[in-house]
């Protein structure tokens, strides 16, 4: 067949009737046998190789598969094969290919054999009574890598630990084991984040599990997508620890009273020669009309959610990760490369499993680059946010780039590195982008607000770059602190969810490193020296999380909240002040007035009638603990942002 044809053959209502299976597949294993179900339906034939371990010359027998119905080749025997290591030969068009399982759930060192596993055998004591904390009254989201949370010697976890799923198991570290400054679980505790987001915990192929230690990848390259991976456990050899490992990890952090998230890369594969592709070559991507492999995704092998088998394999992925490790939402990448029906259907699986909004749903609503997609399909992105359920959210890169500069310029500043903004802009901002002008989402449900991640400059970084000439990112400068202190109140004053990149609360540095996907630990790690040292900073953060939750009218997600929004005007050059609703629950304060002054010239702002409680000035978050009171005007200093509040309805 040329790869033209398939692409005609695959997109067609005709393969899909002959075809498509709601079938469970992968393999299964118990007390009454063992079955294997692979769906290869353009296969000739299909052998299944048995293994002693997941890697190594010691083959135990092969087997061929019979076909069954719906291009569904399998196997049963009446012996439990747990732990046993396999792979299969497809034989397309005459070629013969290994290929690992596509739907494996266990797997040897990295990730080339698929291993038979009995889940049941991989839960840690009381799995079983294991839940989240209740949905929070805000979700605040803090993005982690595993290696990276633990990685630093100072961060007073073992050793053995150290860049591990088992540091998340650790409650009690502190900064070199001093006993009095709490590092990792109890860092987080304090500074009271809901959601900890897991960058990639799937196996992931460039980091070699056997080797190095410090060999370092963020993991957006995906060999198996429903295997943890391997280099953040103990004993990556048997295919049973990391499962187990990984479970531990969010046990531990629900009990620490956290929703885990998971991010996942649904929209490429790492190599074009994935499982996937030598299982079934070429249905499971996108193709330009001349053959070559789409490349939306700048890895040059899209994956084609549009066609019903590739979406049942992303959603029975997600369902699994929901069911199996009790993960509370997930994180897309490139969701922009994911068609909407997908992703609706998504939301609706989990809410209808789990309760509605139970499971969070967020994605980056944009792409590296333009995909093939079949005809009629829409994408999820910045554009298709009203097509997609109000439930699933989107990165919000307007506000971030109006906080902090425009991310692809380097010299480009924003309200509190001397750049000028609009205010109906930053009205916009406090809206949540939903219902102002040139809104682009439906309700604050969908807005992920943020001013870094993963991505990029870490939030520090970048102000070092507009700020500090000499470059120093290793340094506290007392300027750059205010300007960071200045964006936190900015970012917890717009409604919709919140994010932050770990560390952001203590200035975290990758010393001016945009990208640092594979830049040795020394550049990402979490540096908890640093933590301490900018403690104030982090303790700002901290009231501004606390205040947060109390405050009805900004964690408001009703599609009308924005309406709360009752006047907003300039009192003078590059300031912008807003008068909010704030009333709802037992909160005493009606009304906010939150004033962001990114001018030069300190500013004596004329108040509303009546008394004003200041809850945050340019000296501390936790002024709303016991406020001052002021009326009739105040004195804001220049490059700070302020939220007062009146027990008056606005
Ligand atoms: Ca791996």
């Amino acid at each position: 067949m040329s790869e033209t044809f398939n692409q005609h053959v695959f997109n067609s209502a005709h393969f899909r009737r002959s075809y498509h299976t709601d079938r469970p597949l992968g393999s299964f294993c118990g007390p009454k046998g063992t079955q294997f179900r692979l769906w290869a339906p353009t296969a000739q034939e299909v052998v299944l190789r048995l293994w002693a371990a997941g890697t190594g010359d010691c083959l135990l027998r092969t087997i061929s598969l019979d076909r069954w119905e719906k291009g569904i080749w399998r196997h049963e025997t009446p012996e439990n094969l747990d732990s046993t290591y396999y792979d299969y030969l497809v034989t397309v068009d005459g070629a013969t290919r290994a290929t690992a399982d596509p739907y494996a759930r266990a797997a040897g060192c990295n990730g080339q054999r698929s291993m038979v596993i009995q889940l049941e055998r991989t839960n840690p004591p009381a799995w079983e009574q294991d839940a989240p904390p209740p949905l929070p009254p805000e979700n605040i989201i803090w993005e982690m890598h595993v290696k990276e949370f633990s990685w630093d010697p100072a961060s007073g976890v073992p050793e053995d630990y150290r860049g591990k799923y088992k540091a998340l198991t650790l409650t009690d570290t502190t900064l070199n084991g001093d006993g009095i400054h709490p590092t990792c679980l109890g860092w987080l505790k304090e500074l009271g984040v809901t959601h900890i987001q897991l960058m990639p915990v799937y196996d992931y192929a460039t980091v070699d599990e056997g080797g190095d230690p410090a060999m370092f990848n963020w993991g957006y390259d995906p060999l198996n997508y429903n295997v943890p991976e391997g280099s953040y456990a103990t004993d990556p050899a048997d295919g049973a620890v990391r499962i187990r490992e990984l479970k531990e990890a969010i046990q531990s952090l629900h009990r620490a009273g956290f929703r885990v998230i998971m991010d996942v890369v649904y929209n490429h594969t790492y190599y074009l020669d994935s499982w996937l592709w030598r299982t079934v070559p070429w249905y499971y991507l996108r193709q330009e009309s001349d053959g070559t492999p789409s490349n939306g995704s700048g890895c040059g092998c899209d994956l084609a959610s549009e066609r019903s088998m590739v979406a049942k394999y992303i959603l029975d992925s997600v369902l699994y990760w929901a069911e199996e490790y009790h993960m509370d939402g997930f994180r897309f990448d490139l969701m922009g490369l994911l068609d909407v029906r997908l992703m609706n259907r998504i939301r609706k699986e989990l809410d209808d499993r789990y309760g509605v909004g139970e499971k969070i749903l967020l994605g980056e609503p944009w792409s590296a680059g333009s995909t093939a997609t079949r005809m009629g399909t829409r994408l999820s992105d910045k554009w298709h946010m009203n097509n997609l359920d109000p439930g699933i959210a989107a990165f919000v890169d307007n506000t971030r780039d109006m906080v902090k500069g425009n991310l692809w310029h380097e010299d480009s500043r924003g309200l509190v590195n001397g750049g000028t903004v609009d205010p109906e802009y930053l009205a916009c901002c406090i809206s949540g982008w939903s219902d102002c002008p040139n809104s682009w989402l439906q309700a604050p449900t969908q807005a992920i607000n943020y001013l870094s991640s993963h991505d990029d400059w870490t939030l520090w970084d970048r102000l070092v770059y507009t700020g500090d000439p000499s470059r120093n990112f290793e340094g506290h400068q007392e300027a750059l602190l205010r300007q960071n202190k200045m964006a936190a109140v900015t970012l917890f004053s717009c409604i919709g969810n919140l994010f932050l990149l770990s560390g952001e609360e203590f200035a975290r540095t990758k010393k001016g490193v945009k990208n640092s996907y594979n830049s040795p630990l020394d550049i990402g790690m979490l540096d908890w020296t640093r933590a301490w040292e900018n403690i104030d900073l982090a303790r700002w953060y901290r009231g501004l999380i606390a205040l947060r939750k109390s405050l009805p009218g900004l964690t408001d997600k009703s599609p009308k909240a924005a309406d709360r929004m009752r006047f907003f005007w300039s009192p003078a050059a590059n300031c912008t002040a807003l008068l909010w609703d704030n009333s709802g629950g037992d909160c005493p304060w009606n009304t906010l007035l939150m004033v962001f002054h990114g001018g030069t010239e300190p500013l004596s702002l004329p108040l509303p009638a009546g008394r004003w409680a200041v809850l945050v000035d340019h000296t501390s978050t936790d002024k709303w603990r016991a406020p001052d009171t002021v009326r009739e005007s105040v004195r804001i200093p220049p490059g700070s942002a302020w939220i007062l509040a009146s027990r008056e309805r606005s």
